[in-house]
């Protein structure tokens, strides 16, 4: 059982519960995937070896489990054969549990995942003609509750690991059979690092838009995005990998500073009044600090834009006003901006109804005409319930009535 004690995490505005670095397994061995190159080396030091042992099976280590993909100590063959079964006795090289793997009809494709400790939580990959995406999560849930979201009317359960995000993008390349496959004879200048550029790659991109809000799990998201962008780890490029926000505008700048990727803001409303409603945290943090923060975003330009996330809800944010106060906003800010809209994707329960799709063209034609690119997104994978909003996972799916079934049957048993 992983420990999920209650921690305070910098940065963080409201508390939630969050697992610790270093989860032990039951028999006592620790996971190594989530952890960066110093931490192993450290782990090695204190289990034994001398200062340059460590450091140099740290590093090969490290190549092996972030480069090559192995899940087996015994896989590592630059490492002495007899060094293999002393790591296995200490450590183990974790992935998320899959739960269940669904595939769209469109080709995109879900994974249910569980946590150590018993979680469930989703991935999605969405192959496109040009790049693959694959949409990870970063909690489990989530504590905003915007009111046109699945994921928001499940309970936050906590925040995901540096090693449950980093492990969704290595699961990933397990199951797209992605990983470098040649011989690795050392680790010199000259070690083979794989076979293939990222033009043969299936998964191109990352985005953090699946479950929960990832500047609310600011340190976990930070140090798995640097295990993704590390040149001898998955070696993505920031530019490859997107990060989207609600509006957490006091994570912003560090967002920029410490990790660097793309920015998306789910904007969704104009004005106070409908934000307050369907972004709550627009309370806290409302329009004009927010669009400010983003003036104010490290390394955003006119080569890399702010994407600024809309979805279209009929006769709440869609009308031709709206549309005209989405341009002067963003021209007012001096905005290096993008818009996306995203026709609402339905789910059981939901309030709202998607814009009518000629609307959603007229929205578009507004925001095109006052200079700023609008483009209206496919849904992708609606029929497995993988489109964006979608993701609340089979249990917390359950009809209130079947929770209390279940329950009133587990008392009885129990009793
Ligand atoms: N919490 C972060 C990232 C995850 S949500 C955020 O809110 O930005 C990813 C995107 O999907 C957000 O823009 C979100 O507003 C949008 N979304 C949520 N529910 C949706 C739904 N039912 N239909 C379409 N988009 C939705
Ligand atoms: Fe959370 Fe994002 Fe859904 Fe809002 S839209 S409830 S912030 S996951």
């Amino acid at each position: 059982m992983a420990d999920t004690t209650l921690m305070s995490i910098p940065g963080q505005v409201d508390p939630v519960p969050v697992a610790r670095d270093i989860t032990p397994r039951a028999d006592g061995r620790i996971d190594l995937i989530g952890l960066p190159k110093s931490r192993i080396r450290e782990l090695f030091a204190d289990a034994g070896l001398d200062t340059k042992q460590a450091k140099l099976r740290a590093k090969q280590v490290f190549h092996w489990l972030y480069h090559r993909g192995v899940t087996d100590f015994e896989a590592m063959t630059d490492i002495a054969k007899t060094m293999r079964p002393w790591l296995d006795e200490r450590f183990v090289i974790g992935r998320p549990d899959v739960v269940e793997a669904q595939h769209s009809t469109d080709g995109t494709r879900k994974w249910l995942l569980k946590t150590a400790d018993g979680h469930d939580f989703e991935m999605v990959f969405i192959p496109d003609a040009d790049r693959g995406t694959l949409c990870i999560s970063s909690q489990v849930g989530c504590t905003l509750n915007c009111t046109f979201c699945h994921t928001g009317t499940m309970r936050l359960v906590r925040n995901l690991t540096p090693g449950e995000i980093v492990g969704q993008v290595m699961l990933a390349r397990d199951a797209l059979g992605e990983w470098p496959k040649g011989r690795m004879d050392g680790l010199g200048e000259d070690a083979d690092r794989g076979h293939y550029t990222a033009d043969g790659r299936l998964l191109t991109n990352i985005v953090l838009m699946g479950m929960g809000e990832p500047l609310y799990n600011f340190d976990h998201v930070r140090d798995a995005m640097h295990l993704v962008m590390d040149g001898d780890g998955l070696a993505l490029s920031k530019r490859r990998i997107t990060l989207s926000t609600s509006g957490v505008v006091p994570m912003m700048e560090r967002c920029g500073q410490e990790i660097g990727v793309n920015l998306a803001v789910s904007l969704h409303a104009v004005n106070k009044d409908v934000r307050d409603e369907i972004v709550p945290l627009n309370r806290k943090y409302g329009l004009e600090e927010l669009l400010q923060a983003c003036a104010d975003y490290p390394g955003a330009s006119n080569a890399r834009r702010i994407t600024f996330e809309y979805v279209m809800l009929k006769d709440k944010n869609d009308s031709d006003e709206d549309a005209r106060e989405l341009v002067r906003l963003l021209k007012k800010f001096d905005l290096p901006a993008k818009v996306n809209l995203i026709p609402f994707n339905p789910w059981p329960g939901a309030e709202y109804e998607c814009s009518d799709p000629e609307r959603i063209k007229r929205f578009s034609d507004i925001v095109f005409e006052g200079g700023i690119s609008a483009p209206v997104r496919t849904p992708r994978g609606r029929d497995i319930d993988a489109a964006c909003g979608q993701l609340k996972t089979a249990a917390q799916k359950k009809s209130r009535a079947e929770r209390d079934r279940e329950a009133a049957a587990a008392a009885e048993a129990n009793a």
